[in-house]
């Protein structure tokens, strides 16, 4: 960009205070300014009402990886932030809802939600560098106002009931982006929860090392190792998102002792290709990061556009394994409707079970018989 100093460019607060936003954000990512285009303007009219119901916003940094691969639909950064028409007009899926895990049910406190018995997912803020067309809690996003940590009195209420919870060793960060807080604010909501002797691990999901990585800063990681064991858990989608920016931030994490794993979502048009995964979870692999899941598209309203089918995406992940080390290799998990919780989605290898013989499937298609009884009487004798 023009006129700005690398000094700007690097500091996130710039960053933040500079993002692109609204009707005339979006106008500037398109390079509509003059208004000449006129079948893209009448696309933009159209766009006005999408963005009332799902905002737009994109911070400079992933503005220009985004320029990088030309103004379409066939860039994968551009389709992760530009609105599309299919946000409000395509049919959802009968399951779709604007909260299908009822995480508003689950919600025993405000800003906490309770699924599972040992972990408890704390709503930090409601903030995000970048807006994510697919995000599953895009809800939030015109709600007026999100319950979260900000707020000092649900700040209180949902210490208290980690507090009361013995069963929770593990706490989740998510928002929205924890890493949109001042550092000040992250440490105290950090030193609140340490104060509680049974919870043994803090996990932070950000999003920050893709969309702002220069949030990452020397003070945040020197104050989150203060805090260990904290693990970071990230989202990149696309190869083309672990740029040199990013691989530092990444580094800095890593250097002070914060392991980093990864949650991608399959998206239809994004990533839904073999070659395109395995750049991603190699990719991932080679700048130190573990893959960790690989979701499904949720049954979110407005992001029903970007479903695969799960036999698209078992057949990708069942194409993968043995190409690529295990280590690349997420979880391909479905995020249940009904808060039924993850199910994991694979090819199983076992094709069946009977009289004591498993039947198992090969690398080369073959299959492997193996007799379990026969084991268990060997090792009897
Ligand atoms: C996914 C999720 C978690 C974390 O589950 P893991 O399998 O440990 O990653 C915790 N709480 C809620 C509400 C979740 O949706
Ligand atoms: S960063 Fe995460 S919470 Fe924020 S919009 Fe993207 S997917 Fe949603």
């Amino acid at each position: 960009m023009n006129g700005i100093s690398s000094y700007e460019w690097d500091d996130w607060k710039w960053q933040l205070a500079n993002s692109l936003k609204g009707i005339n954000g979006l106008k500037t990512l398109l390079n509509l300014d003059t208004d000449i285009d006129t079948d893209r303007c009448d696309a933009i009219d159209g766009l006005k009402e999408v963005i009332k119901r799902y905002p737009f916003k994109v911070s400079p940094y992933y503005a220009s990886l985004c320029r990088l691969y030309g103004l379409n639909f066939k860039n994968p950064i551009f389709k992760q932030i530009v609105p599309s028409l299919n946000e409000i007009s395509y049919p959802p899926h009968p399951l779709s809802s604007k909260d299908p895990f009822r995480e508003g049910e689950l919600s025993p406190v405000p800003s906490l939600i309770h699924r599972y018995s040992d972990r408890a997912l704390l709503l930090a803020t409601a903030q995000c560098a970048s807006y994510c067309r697919h995000c599953n809690r895009k809800r939030h996003w015109i709600e007026p106002s999100v319950p979260t940590l900000l707020n000092r009195r649900y700040r209180e209420m949902a210490m208290s009931y980690l507090a009361k919870n013995k069963a929770i060793r593990e706490v989740i960060l998510s928002g929205g982006d924890p890493f949109m807080l001042s550092t000040e604010s992250i440490k105290r909501i950090l030193s609140m929860i340490r104060a509680i002797r049974h919870i043994e691990v803090i996990r932070i999901g950000t999003r920050a090392p893709v969309t702002m990585p220069m949030r990452v800063t020397k003070g945040l990681v020197a104050m989150l190792k203060k805090f260990r064991p904290v693990w970071i858990n990230t989202h990149f989608n696309h190869p083309l998102e672990i740029t040199r920016e990013a691989t530092i931030a990444i580094d800095r994490l890593l250097c002070s002792g914060l392991p980093v794993s990864n949650q991608a979502v399959l998206l239809k048009g994004v990533n839904n290709s073999y070659e395109v995964l395995k750049g991603l979870f190699t990719g991932l692999q080679a700048i130190g990061v573990r893959p960790y899941y690989l979701f499904h598209c949720d049954p979110v309203m407005g992001a029903d556009h970007f479903r695969t089918t799960i036999k698209e995406g078992i057949d990708i992940m069942d194409r993968l394994w043995g190409k690529i080390g295990g280590l690349c290799m997420p979880f391909y998990v479905f995020d249940l409707p009904d808060a039924e919780g993850k199910a994991i989605l694979s090819q199983n290898h076992i094709i069946s079970r009977e009289n004591g013989y498993i039947y198992l499937k090969g690398m080369s298609g073959n299959v492997v018989k193996w007799e379990e009884k026969g084991h268990k009487q060997a090792t009897k004798k």
